[in-house]
Order: C-alpha cells, then structure tokens, then sequence
C-alpha cells in the first residue's frame, strides 16, 4: 500500500457562545484544518491539525507547514509511522499541531485498511467511557453560575472553571458555582497562566472551603520555579497543560516533581504515538494523567477517545465533549451522553466526513 493522495480541508467551526474566552484570547471561531491521506487502493485516513496560536500554531502557519509535508508523503508506506514522523521530524522542528495532524490520519488510514477499531492499534480498551468535563467560558459570576447548572442539568458532573488572574473576581467566580450547583459536582480551575506564584497560591487558599479537586496551569508555562513553588505551596493538585507542550517538557516536569498531574493532548504533544510515550513517563513518575481539552472536531475528540479508552492510568474526568459548543462540524458519529463519552466501536476512528467528498479546495499533491 502506498500514500497516493493527501489534502488539507479547511475546518472553521464557530463558537455557538461568540463571547466564549479564557484568559489568553477570545475566539468566536475554532479553526484547523482536516487532514486526509488517500492510499492507492482508496482508503483515507483522517486526522486534525488544530490551530491554537497560544502554544504556537496558527492557521496560516499549519497550512504553509502541511503544504511542505505533502510532497514528503507521496509513495510512503502508510504503516510505516514511525519513518514518516521522523521524517517530518528532520524537516522541520516543532509544530506539533502539523505533525499530530499527519500521525492521526495516518492511525486512522491503517485501522481502516485493518478494518479494525483504532483503539485496537493502541493496545486495546481497558474502558468502554469516559465521565466527561465540561468547561465554563471566563464571565460576570452569575453568568457563570447559570451556565454551570444547564451543564449540571444536561447530565454533566465534572465542571472546569476558567479564571482570568483577578483573585477577588476568580474567587467569587467559584463560590457562585459551588452555591449555585451543590456539594456533588467536582470543579476544577484552569488559569491558563494568569497568575503570578504568590497569587495562585493566595486564589487557592480563598477557595480553600470550595472543594476545588485541581488547579490547572496557575503560572506562566516556561515559570518552571514558580510552578513548582505552587505545587509545594497548596493542597490542592496542580496539573500543567501548557508548560506540557512536547514530550520532553513533561520529562522534565515529571523528573523534578514540578506538578501533580499532566494535561495530555494529541495536537499540542505531536500525535497519538507521543501522548502514548507522554503518559508512560507519567506513569513512571508517579504523576496523574489525563485527556484534556480537544477543541474541534468530534474527529478530534473521537481519536483522544480511542486513547482514553488505552491508556490504563487515565485519572479525573476527560475534556471530550467541547464539540458540543461548536457549530458546522464536519464530521459526525460521537455524542456525550448523560455527561459521558462512550468509545466507538466501529472502524478507524468512529466518525464520518460528512458530505464525505469533502472540497477540493486547497487540495494537494
Ligand atoms: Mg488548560
């Protein structure tokens, strides 16, 4: 078998909340593009590349570094993964978004070919769901009070809280929350870097009688000391999402004990093989692990599910259901359901491009 074609869709999937934002940007569009990799025989594999411009990808970016993949993957052997990555690897540093969206297609392309359910390439299921967390856009509290209990009330039980770095405002936040849902719900807050040390530890310690299970990202990602002052300095666990940006970063933040857990995702880590190779080093530590937030795609979300589905030590709840507040998905096949992601069952990936001709814009190759 022998890669014949490859084409990069667009992916513009706007935000059904306009105002939606954490602490870094607003974004009323999810953008990416939708990797497709045609053997000669006419199975494709899909996969996504994932704009995220705060960890260094930006639309126009991936597309230019796609372009140059293309060529690259003409005539290779689609099972032959670990050659191409490595390739690709040689060809250009970083830009893990590019190459996670290569490394999945490529996944999909081979358990479609095998007729088999991605996860089976991945070691096989050790879980058939996931409970799934569900995340609350930065907002006045009340707002954010209200939209917690349509969550609540669509079956949801695990709530993330973005914070923006103002104690007072991020402290009132949570507190409308917990009074708003009740002593059940498990939250957790995601400063998306807003913090200094010394206000991280002071927001938590205020939140010290609201039950808050994990503290993501508090300080800047490349504030390795600080991050590490905060996990020392708080009883809640701190989990890093982007100081974890390559699978070295949580080498490193493993070795040293920096945090309590790791936020693993395909498109910041560089694809299915390095959040395999990313948890193994979690395991090893002794550091917590989990799926985070895969914003796009139900494509996207699909594919951390078959990994979720593999990877033994999965803790916590998973962020797979952030499809659900996008519009215009092009792919179908998964829903959450009474706050849970279930494992797809069928072949490749579990989702379907829908019309599945796709366009032929911005084709190449
Ligand atoms: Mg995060």
């Amino acid at each position: 078998m022998e890669i014949a074609k490859v084409e990069f869709l667009p992916c513009n999937m706007p935000q059904e909340d306009p105002e939606w934002r954490f602490s870094l940007r607003a974004s009323k569009v999810s953008q990416g593009w939708i990797v497709c990799i045609h053997a000669d025989d006419g199975t494709v594999g899909y996969g996504y590349a994932s704009a995220t411009p705060h960890m260094g990808a930006s639309y126009e970016g991936l597309k230019g570094v796609l372009d140059g993949f293309a060529p690259t993957l003409i005539g290779k052997d689609p099972f032959a993964i670990e050659a191409i990555l490595a390739g690709l690897e040689r060809q250009v540093r970083g830009v893990n978004q590019a190459k996670a969206g290569i490394d999945c297609a490529l996944h999909d392309l081979m358990a479609r070919a095998l007729k088999l359910p991605l996860y089976q390439l991945l070691g096989g299921k050790v879980r058939d769901s996931v409970p799934v967390m569900r995340v609350l856009s930065i907002k006045e509290p009340d707002e954010m009070a209200e939209r917690g209990q349509r969550l609540l009330d669509a079956g949801y039980r695990y709530i993330k809280i973005k914070v923006d770095g103002d104690v007072d405002l991020d402290v009132a936040r949570v507190r409308a929350i917990r009074a708003r849902l009740g002593p059940d719900v498990h939250l957790i807050i995601d400063a998306n870097q807003a913090y200094s040390p010394k206000d991280a530890i002071t927001a938590i310690d205020r939140m010290a009688d609201l039950n808050v299970e994990l503290f993501e990202q508090p300080v800047k990602y490349d504030d390795w000391a600080g991050l590490k002052l905060v996990t020392d300095s708080v009883s809640v666990a701190v989990e890093a999402d982007e100081s974890a940006g390559s699978v070295r970063d949580v080498m490193h933040l493993v070795s040293n004990r920096l945090v309590d857990a790791v936020s693993l995702k395909i498109p910041k880590l560089g694809g299915l093989r390095n959040v395999i190779a990313a948890a193994r080093i979690c395991e090893a530590g002794g550091i917590r692990y989990r799926l985070g937030a895969h914003v796009g795609t139900r494509l996207l979300s699909a594919q951390a599910m078959h990994l979720a589905a593999a990877l033994p030590d999965v803790q916590f709840a998973c962020e797979l259901g952030e499809f659900t507040r996008l519009l215009d998905d092009p792919f179908t096949g998964i829903e959450n359901e009474n706050g849970m992601l279930t494992l797809p069952e069928e072949i490749g990936s579990g989702v379907s491009l829908n019309p599945p001709e796709g366009g032929e814009k911005a084709a190449a190759g």
